[in-house]
């Protein structure tokens, strides 16, 4: 029978809920445990793939095709969890689940109500994420205590412990505990509030996780026990630290293992984090340094590409190298030219996108380093940005993707209407609503690679699966075409019908790929194509001084 860790967060919101249940996560597989983690998200959308990426951050892709939240990216780099359709649960999608029953007539004409149907539901939700193997369960329940929208998953885990009993359950908090400059002093405070909120609720946290600017002195410590009600050893100084894939070693530091252990009766074996200890001495003390240019529409907004940031980074820790991102608004490329803001980079990244704007940048982007024989990753939009202007410079086309320019002379990206899912081993129809409309490609998809590529020397396999979150593809028609001017096709579908990866004859390292490697890398296992990227750039490197 699985054990249950369930995670909240008080006092303000962005405190690193997400972080904190992966960490939790790596520190109990390095105990030999068997760890599965869950997102309960209290808003109403039914799913967040429709949400922007200036509000929400990155839209996360899982094997399956569902467009979830970010924090299941977390999940998969900290621990080696692949995540699914029972990993991420929203208002929305447990409200529509009801409401089918009901119109179903599953409730026999019951009045259904928040307690117990919805609650109810929540509940067959979490259990949904627990496979036979699992030996604990860490759910993320998201926004703070408080939130009106929180209230039916916070009574659903209030329930849990009930149905499941005692010494299965364990509430986390994650709290913030400030440091006032002007008294020169920490305050417990808003955790005491915090906590006391939960209480209200029926919730009494047994861990505190305190987030802090420095470690909490063992007084401070005690206060906050005795104010809400737990073990001095239980609370816990969650200080910031440099690197994220530093604090399964801080958590450890602290005890938080031991109290763990304590509370749900697992094994008293030492977690051994060795793996998580070289991962952060290779970012903390890397031995060389690379500089990649990101070519991109939402260049104010990290979070709108947290996987593919974390990827560099893994590909620095295969390389011993640190990678600084240069962030390169398109459009500024459109007014002002490439040379002003890529003549100084040793390698060029232009990642996903959806829309038109600054379109015209990342194909200027693409030209400058195919001519200037940078280095260059093209992912998805990036890939077909790459199509694009191969299209347009080396085979003389009018060219452009049918999302920017409906009647195109030369469509090299297009909709295709229907292709081989294999999955379900039936031909997938794209619903086209309007130009722009139409079902995405999502989730992970099978490529077999042609030899002496880059791609493959990369993978050094022939069978990869990767994920997918687009609706255009690479247009069929063009490939001749294209490939008799230097383009090459490295990797396509199983049945050749989907063009997946393309790359560039005579040039160091060009490569665009039509999915999402960056989901699938991990610090402790970096995905192939960021390792060669990385390795590319710093074998390119013309700036001697960064
Ligand atoms: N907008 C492009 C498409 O839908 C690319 C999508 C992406 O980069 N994820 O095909």
């Amino acid at each position: 029978m699985s054990k249950y860790i369930f995670i909240t967060g008080g006092v303000v919101s962005a405190l690193g809920k997400g972080i904190a249940a992966s960490a939790i996560g790596a520190l109990l597989e390095a105990k030999g445990l068997r760890v599965s983690l869950q997102k309960l998200d209290p808003y109403i959308n039914v799913d967040p793939g429709t949400l922007s990426p200036f509000e929400h951050g990155e839209v996360y892709v899982t094997d399956d095709g569902c467009e979830t939240d970010l924090d299941l990216g977390h999940y998969e780099r900290f621990t080696t969890l692949r995540t699914s359709i029972y990993s991420n649960y929203t208002s929305g999608k447990i409200y529509n689940n009801v409401i089918t029953k009901e119109r179903r007539g599953d409730y026999l004409g019951n009045t259904v109500q928040v307690v117990p149907h919805i609650t109810d539901e929540i509940k067959s939700a979490i259990k949904s994420a627990v496979t036979p193997t699992t030996d604990v369960l860490i759910v993320e329940i998201g926004g703070t205590v408080g939130d009106i929208e929180s209230l039916p998953f916070l009574e659903a885990i209030r329930q849990f412990r009930y149905d499941v009993g005692k010494e299965n359950v364990l509430y986390v908090h994650l709290t913030l505990v400030p440091y006032v400059k002007t008294a020169g002093e920490l305050k417990t405070k808003p955790t005491q509030h915090s906590v006391k909120e939960l209480r209200e609720i029926g919730i009494q946290p047994d861990i505190l996780l305190c987030r802090s600017e420095q470690l909490l002195p063992i007084e401070m410590k005690k206060k906050i026990a005795i104010h809400c009600n737990t073990d001095v050893d239980a609370v816990i100084s969650a200080v910031d630290v440099e690197t994220v894939y530093e604090v399964p070693l801080q958590y450890k530091a602290e005890g938080l293992d031991r109290v763990i252990d304590k509370r749900l009766f697992l094994n008293d074996k030492e977690p051994d984090l060795s793996i998580w200890r070289e991962v952060v001495n290779k970012i903390k003390y890397p031995e060389k340094v690379t500089t990649i240019a990101l070519v991109g529409k939402y260049v104010g907004l990290k979070d709108a590409y947290k996987s593919l940031m974390e990827a560099l980074t893994h590909g620095g820790i295969a390389n011993n190298t640190r990678v600084n991102l240069h962030w390169v608004d398109a459009e500024e490329i459109e007014k002002r030219g490439a040379d002003r803001f890529l003549s100084e980079v040793d390698g060029i990244l232009i990642p996903g996108g959806f829309g038109s704007r600054g379109i015209e940048g990342k194909i200027e982007a693409v030209k400058y380093a195919r001519i200037k024989k940078i280095p260059f990753f093209g992912i998805c939009l990036g890939m077909q940005c790459a199509v694009i202007e191969i299209s347009r410079n080396l085979c003389n086309l009018s060219a452009n993707s049918v999302e920017f320019e409906p009647n195109t002379e030369h469509p090299v990206i297009y909709l295709m209407e229907s292709w081989y899912d294999y999955r379900t081993g039936k031909i997938e129809r794209r619903t086209i609503n309007s130009h722009k409309g139409g079902t995405m490609r999502l989730g992970a998809y099978p490529c077999v690679l042609k030899e002496s590529t880059k791609a493959y020397e990369a993978y050094k396999e022939k069978l990869i699966f990767e994920r997918h979150r687009h609706r255009f593809e690479f247009n069929n028609k063009y490939r001749e075409i294209l490939t008799k001017k230097g383009l090459i096709i490295s990797g396509v579908s199983p049945d050749d019908q989907l063009v997946e990866i393309i790359e560039l004859q005579d040039h160091p390292w060009f490569v665009g790929c039509q999915f999402h490697p960056e989901f699938k890398s991990r610090p402790t296992d970096p995905h192939p194509l960021f390792r060669a990227f990385i390795a590319a750039s710093l074998k390119a490197q013309r700036t001697l001084f960064h």
